[in-house]
């Protein structure tokens, strides 16, 4: 565990949250064992969204996710847009992701839920039929953009820090379990957060009704962000 350096200000919590879901952007093999290696480095809890259809195919990693120690949540089965499902096939999926995390596990992903890009996150529909299912819609504060792949690691890194600080206590930020960059970054984002005094907790260890349910778009995305484009 890594010791808070001379200048670090008061204690604040930090929650990183990581969606696992399949890759929609080049990868390789071992980025999740090395993410979850770089938190057990510093003994940091945290929270994974697990999508369903990723917990069938790497049933072993998520069974490590949980053995580590972190707290899971749901992020859908098919990671579809969730107010495009009619109210059936939103319960079905869902029940689905809730089923195999379970099966894999033994957790209970309730009550954390995350939509698939953050899309109908204060949707009444999506809010209304995650708590028939015992769910809730879990945002963020800050969008580490680590799926971008014309970001250099080491800016991903500093910004994440200075942004995570900037917000202080109860931030939640999003990464995901699958980014070549979040690898590259996440030993630095975490000594960075360290010296500054973070202690890194799961979405159970903050007060739920301080955790928003929106997602935080307001973070200037760059104008060259090409999503559309095939990488
Ligand atoms: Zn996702």
């Amino acid at each position: 565990m890594e010791r808070v350096g001379p200048g670090a200000s008061a204690p604040f919590r930090v929650a990183l949250t990581f969606d696992a879901e399949h890759p929609d952007r080049p990868t390789r093999p071992g980025v999740t064992d090395e993410l979850l290696d770089a938190l057990a480095a510093v003994a940091a809890r945290t929270t994974w969204f697990l999508q369903g259809r990723w917990v069938e195919a790497y049933a072993p990693l998520a069974r490590r996710v949980a053995a580590d120690g972190h707290l899971l949540g749901n992020h859908s089965f098919y990671h579809a847009r969730m107010p495009l499902f009619s109210a059936d096939g939103f319960a079905t999926d869902v029940s689905a992701a809730d089923e195999v995390i379970r099966a894999a596990t033994g957790a209970d992903a309730r009550p954390w839920f995350r939509c698939p890009f953050g899309t109908g996150a204060t949707d009444p529909f999506v809010l209304d039929g995650l708590a028939a299912l015992g769910y809730r819609s879990v945002g963020w504060h800050i969008d580490s953009l680590d799926w971008w792949p014309r970001r250099r690691a080491d800016a991903l890194e500093a910004d994440v820090v200075e942004r995570t600080i900037a917000h202080g206590d109860g931030a939640i930020v999003l990464m995901h379990g699958w980014t070549t960059n979040a690898a590259a970054a996440l030993p630095g984002v975490l000594r960075g957060l360290v010296a500054a005094g973070a202690t890194f907790v799961g979405l159970d260890e903050l007060d739920e009704a301080a955790i928003p349910t929106d997602v935080d778009d307001t973070y200037d995305v760059p104008d060259d962000l090409d999503h559309l484009v095939p990488a």
